[in-house]
């Protein structure tokens, strides 16, 4: 265990949120949400002044707009706030080489390795983090963070929690035990909903309850690993490192036989435990894929790949599973098979994407299923570098962000729907927003980071002068 404070947690405030009240101004101060807009779309995050009327990420969209009717639901804008990431990500870089990025918000540091020569006494930590705050804030134009400082992870994050938004808690080592043991359960890494549950029918509802228990018991209870685990946690104890980046570029999991395989149905569900076990590791890394493999080699050694890329980032084994059964199912297996496997690739940390398909559908209704929703699905056979026959299956979204690249910052094609939040430009107007559209007319108001509050116009939704604007 570290004997020094040395992990730092940030977690911007409402990130998506507040990217959209900065560029918006009129947003300033009311309740935004932003997320997947429509039937079947969830919260990614609310503003602190929706928060007020019990909005939450993850909520039902339908369900925070009976809560919240009078807020501005938005659709996202990832350009913005990737770039809003990357300016934060480098700040925290410029204190420590050591960064682990855990979605665009939100990142662990180790301070031990800092180059800095850093005292971790509370007063030049409070220095460390109030000039790390103002340099946030200054990258990117106005955004507030919460930071935590413990001796682990677990603490450093769960700092964070205690002091939001714009907060600084550090935990002095020696009072972590103390610290936690008021506190539910739930407040320890990997406790979730059935874990919880599950111990609060052993009358364990308080990290205290869970110090009272032996771990043998809590073995006996949860299984050896997740057992010993909890009781390391419930006495803070955690000396896992933070990993400055995650190299895997790809995960696979491969089944080679002694026997040619001929059964379909013995293929299948290999191919079904195989993407478990990809799936699983692609969450034990924090990770979302991208892109789905499948592996098969023939009796005479020949190997094929096959590949399809996701509309979103996946960690879920049904989602990879299904595309690798599609994927093989496109395969001549009658001659049998030496060797099977199941792979990923296009690794990521972020995984919300999946709530903003343009239909504000979640990722089960956006995930191709070999056709995109309006059948633009592009097929194209390759070599790759090492010879292998490798499909590459192109959604339409992908076609459509492939156009060609506009002259200017415009682009001249017109959305189909104009989603709420998107960025636009009117060429006697100016540049503006998107605030809602619909029955042939989309409603702009016209105003930017730099304008202060602006007008709002109602406009024909096939206006020729009325563009995107990125
Ligand atoms: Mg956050």
């Amino acid at each position: 265990m570290r004997t020094r404070p040395s992990i730092l947690h940030l977690d911007l405030d409402a990130f998506f949120a507040a990217v959209e009240q900065r560029d918006k101004p009129s947003l300033r101060g009311k309740p935004v949400i932003v997320g997947g807009i429509g039937q079947r779309g969830v919260v990614a995050t609310a503003s602190y002044e929706a928060r007020v009327f019990g909005v939450r990420s993850a909520m039902p969209t339908h369900e925070a707009r009976r809560r919240c009717p009078h807020a501005a639901f938005l659709s996202g804008r990832f350009a913005a706030y990737r770039e809003a990431s990357q300016h934060v990500m480098k700040a925290l870089r410029a204190i420590s080489p050591l960064v682990e990025p855990l979605s665009m918000d939100e990142a662990f540091v180790d301070l031990a390795a800092s180059p800095r020569g850093l005292e971790f006494t509370v007063e030049a930590l409070t220095d460390l983090v109030r000039e790390l705050k103002t340099e946030v804030s200054a990258r990117t134009g106005g955004l507030t963070a919460s930071v935590g400082i413990g001796s682990s992870k677990f603490i450093a994050k769960l700092a964070t929690e205690l002091d939001k938004p714009d907060g600084l808690r550090i935990v002095e080592p020696g009072t972590e035990v103390t610290l936690i043991a008021p506190m539910s359960v739930r407040v320890i890494p990997g406790v979730g909903p059935a874990t919880g549950e599950r111990l609060g029918r052993l009358g364990v509802r308080t990290v205290a309850d869970l110090q009272a228990m032996t771990s043998a018991e809590l073995v006996r209870e949860l299984g050896r690993a997740a057992g010993a685990n909890l009781h390391e946690l419930a006495f803070a104890r955690d000396d896992r490192p933070v990993v400055a980046e995650r190299e895997a570029k790809s995960i696979s999991v491969e089944d080679t036989f002694e026997h040619d395989e001929r059964d379909p149905a013995k293929l299948a569900a290999l191919l079904e435990r195989d993407a478990a076990e990809v799936a699983t590791r692609v969450r034990a890394g924090r990770l979302f894929a991208r892109t789905v493999t499948i592996k098969v080699r023939r009796p005479d050694f020949t190997t094929w790949t096959r590949s399809r890329t996701l509309d979103g980032a996946t960690d879920r084994a049904e989602v990879i599973a299904r595309v690798a059964r599609e994927l093989l199912s496109g395969l001549d297996l009658s001659e049998g098979v030496r060797l099977i496997g199941v792979g990923v690739a296009g690794l990521t940390h972020v995984a919300q994407e999946e709530l903003f398909s343009p239909d504000g559908e979640s990722l089960d209704g956006a995930m191709p299923n070999g056709e995109s929703p309006d059948g633009v699905t592009s097929h194209g056979d390759a070599l790759d570098a090492n010879g292998v026959d490798t499909t590459v299956v192109t959604t339409a979204a992908d076609v459509a962000g492939a156009g060609t690249p506009p002259a200017d910052t415009r682009i001249r094609r017109r959305p189909t729907t104009w989603l709420p939040g998107v960025d636009v430009v009117h060429d006697e107007f100016g540049a503006g927003w998107v605030w809602g559209a619909g029955l042939g007319r989309v409603t702009v108001r016209f105003e930017t980071a730099e304008t202060g509050p602006g007008p709002v116009r109602t406009l024909p939704a096939n206006d020729p002068a009325l563009r995107l604007r990125f």
